[in-house]
């Protein structure tokens, strides 16, 4: 921080002896400055579906009370974005505990195996119903992570579902995950699809709350653009790295590591 502007928060004079404490100004009004953001972003994300809703409500009331066509239609639409809201909402809180316990790190010893096997069972009705399939490669030797089994879960869970919404009807997932010795051993676990890709300008910001190549398209797939923030989150609570490497037009590879048990 050394162009930053700096405050004397506390000037204390004991025996002696005088104590002075400096605050970086600058990295306070940023932190600040994305706490308002971040507010801002959510409460106008909650409020473009709440507007919808009170729309269609305010019509079912009036012009097309006795219109039973037009009312399923209209009924169908508000289920769909009150499940938005209810999925913004969980995502919400999910980022909120996150940030909470992001200092204490996980300590469970956790095979991977039943894990990637409990999400590909979760999504499975919904990658058939898109003609995609799940290649698995996983490795007999793999030594267990040290992870938190539900944060992982949902990561994979965000990173297939990402897979699949911006990938192409039709072509594969593939799920890899490599063992990756050393003095630190880790794992590496990747999601790759052949999607449409995102272009290289968009890749450094991806992880940002919010923050999505094009929005409309995220929310008319149910995105919340909030998964890849919470996916960086929980793996850097782990310690671990998450990386997005894409190629317009070929697909995408997010990649993240976990500590593995020695
Ligand atoms: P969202 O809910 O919008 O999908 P994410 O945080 O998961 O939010 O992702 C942020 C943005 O990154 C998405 O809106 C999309 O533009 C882009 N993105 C994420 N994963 C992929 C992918 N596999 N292929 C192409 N674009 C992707």
């Amino acid at each position: 921080a050394a162009e930053g502007a700096y405050r004397v928060r506390a000037v204390s004079a004991g025996a002696g002896r005088i104590l002075v404490t400096f605050a970086d100004v600058t990295q306070a009004r940023l932190t600040e400055r994305m706490r308002v953001d971040f507010v801002a972003n959510a409460s106008h994300e909650l409020r473009t579906p709440l507007a919808t809703l009170m729309g269609f409500i305010e019509t079912l009331q009036g012009p097309a009370a006795d219109d039973t066509v037009a009312r399923q239609r209209f009924l169908d639409i508000m289920a769909s974005e009150a499940g938005r809201m209810a999925r913004l909402i969980d995502d919400l809180l999910s980022l909120s505990r996150i940030e909470l316990d992001k200092y204490v790190r996980p300590q469970t010893a956790t095979p991977l195996a039943p894990l990637v096997a409990d999400v590909a069972r979760t999504l499975a009705m919904r990658l058939e119903s898109d003609e995609r399939q799940l290649h698995i490669d996983l490795p007999a030797d793999l030594p267990d992570v040290i992870a938190d089994r539900d944060q992982i879960l949902q990561v994979l869970h965000n990173l297939i579902s990402n897979a699949q919404k911006y990938g192409r009807t039709g072509t594969p997932i593939a799920v890899a995950v490599q063992h990756e010795p050393g003095e630190t051993p880790r794992v590496r676990i990747s999601v790759t699809d052949q999607g449409e890709g995102i272009p290289p300008e968009f890749l450094p910001r991806l992880t940002e709350r919010f923050y999505r190549v094009d929005t409309s398209r995220s929310r008319s797939l149910g995105g919340t653009g909030l998964g890849l923030a919470i996916a960086k989150h929980i793996i850097e609570r782990h310690r671990g790295v998450l990386e997005i490497t894409s190629e317009v037009g070929q697909g995408t590879r997010v990649s993240f590591t976990l500590p593995a048990v020695a």
